[in-house]
């Protein structure tokens, strides 16, 4: 009789990156440089039968689950210690039916590998602003981004969804099938399993006008007016998106607005509003193709030091907008730490057709204070000022939650759900129940399985 040993339930999968594994430190690398984590296995999937082998490994093995996108989640989700990782690094295919327009893209895909395919057709979906950002975790936890005034959330846009649950079966969320599942992934994170296909509703894009103008920190109230101006008298023109950091040459707080026309609209009133007697430091607005405003914030390398935090506001006024001004200029705001404030608006604030788990589009700003430092000594400075204009804006926000795609590593378990609200979290909880009972997924914004 021979007895044949059983091979280790990864150790079996022939792509599994093992600690021992030459290209492991390589694989497990995070975006956030605080981070220094240690996966029991990395396991890259080019098919949905790699991902189905990899969580049925994962669940015989004992081990919890987490799946790596684009890999920038500030949290260091992707990349968490002890557990499985499912990396989609190898699927990022994209295809395009311009008749229907709809896209498809492997989860794994990147800004930068949709944007191409699709503006070959001259079509988009609502994208991050960084073209090397995942579209997986930015689509499941909303997704904000130059389309936003015409087409709304990048959540809202998602259609049908493949993916691979926790006890290894394939499914597909759409319309007429598991349609509570597509209402959870439209903002309800990785929660629920691994998203291997994404298929977003495409929008015809316009020639564009946009580009950077730069006003000095002391002009604040009135580009707060000039913006809120903007808002209402042309609520679909430009997604207000701005900067408060310090300006390189004299080091003193400046706001710099990134604009992209992308209604299609005269823009003469627009530039007007932006421009007319408001003290400018710069201006490059001008015209852009899509692809030229996906590229006008640059990346950002792996490895330097995060803390983000924030609240979406019910309202922004000139005291706060001063405060954050002045917190800027503030000895603690180190680095190229800077506060982010994105208007929430036109299509953005509507609910699309057959709704979205994600929260917060009553609010009319999302509000982060951006920490980004390269030194370990400096970790305590960087991380109290974020936190603290964090406290800043409390008294202003929606529901007490921020956006979960902006989470801080210490995240806690209130503002998650204060994120959803209660209606939501519920329905949440009941579809988190359903597929995945053990939260073995529980590396996200989590909806706890128990509720
Ligand atoms: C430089 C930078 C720029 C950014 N710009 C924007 C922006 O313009 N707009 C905006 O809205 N957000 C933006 N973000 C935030 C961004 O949405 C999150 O960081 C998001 O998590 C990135 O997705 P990813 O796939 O790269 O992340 P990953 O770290 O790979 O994934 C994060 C989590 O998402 C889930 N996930 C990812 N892919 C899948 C999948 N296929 N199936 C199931 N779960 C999955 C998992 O829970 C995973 O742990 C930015 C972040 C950074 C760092």
């Amino acid at each position: 009789m021979t007895i044949e040993s059983t091979p280790h339930p990864i150790a079996a999968l022939a792509s599994a990156i093992l600690p021992d594994h030459p290209e492991y430190d390589a694989a497990r690398i995070s975006f956030n440089g605080i981070l220094d984590r240690r996966p029991a296995a990395i396991v890259p999937c080019a098919t949905t039968d790699d991902v189905v082998a990899a969580v049925r490994a994962a669940r015989a093995a004992g081990l919890p689950i987490a799946v790596r996108g684009g890999g920038h989640s500030v949290a260091g989700h992707c990349i968490p210690d002890d557990a499985l990782v499912v990396s989609l690094t190898p699927m990022r295919g994209v295809t395009v039916d311009p008749e229907r327009r709809l896209g498809h893209a492997g989860g794994g895909a990147l800004w930068d590998d949709v944007d191409a395919a699709f503006f070959a057709h001259g079509l988009a979906v609502p994208g991050g602003t960084f073209g090397d950002t995942g579209i997986g975790g930015l689509t499941l936890g909303g997704g904000i981004g130059w389309l936003m005034p015409i087409a709304g959330f990048t959540c809202d846009n998602l259609v049908e969804a493949e993916v691979v649950t926790a006890d290894g079966s394939v499914v597909v969320a759409e319309p007429d099938g598991d349609s509570e599942l597509l209402w959870a992934l439209r903002g309800g994170g990785g929660n629920f399993g691994v998203v291997t296909r994404f298929t977003y509703r495409l929008t015809p894009i316009a020639p564009m006008i946009g580009g950077p103008i730069v006003y000095p920190g002391s002009a604040a109230s009135v580009v707060l007016d000039r913006i809120e101006q903007l808002i209402v008298e042309h609520p679909t023109a430009t997604l207000p998106t701005m900067g408060i950091h310090r300006e390189e040459a004299t080091g003193e707080p400046a706001i710099t607005f990134l604009v992209g026309i992308v209604d299609g609209s005269d823009p003469a009133p627009v530039l007007d509003l932006l421009r007319r007697d408001i003290p400018v430091l710069s201006d490059g607005l001008g015209p852009q193709s899509y692809l030229d405003l996906q590229a006008l914030s640059g990346t950002l390398p792996f490895g330097l030091r995060h803390y983000w935090k924030g609240h979406f506001l019910r309202s922004l006024d000139h005291d706060l907008l001063g405060r954050l001004v002045a917190a800027v200029g503030d000895a603690d705001s180190i680095g190229q730490s800077f506060i982010l404030l994105e208007g929430i608006v036109g299509a953005g604030r509507e609910e699309p057709p057959g709704g979205a788990a994600f929260g917060q589009r009553a609010a009319r700003w999302n509000v982060s204070a951006l920490g980004i430092w390269e030194s370990p000594e400096d970790d305590a400075t960087a991380v109290g000022w974020a936190r603290r204009v964090a406290a800043m804006l409390e008294p202003a926000s929606l529901t007490g939650g921020g956006y979960v795609n902006y989470s801080p590593v210490d995240e806690s378990a209130e503002r998650v759900r204060a994120a959803y609200g209660a209606d939501r979290w519920e329905r949440l909880v009941a579809v988190k129940r359903r597929l995945d009972p053990d939260n073995v997924f529980r590396f996200n914004h989590n909806i706890a399985a128990l509720g």
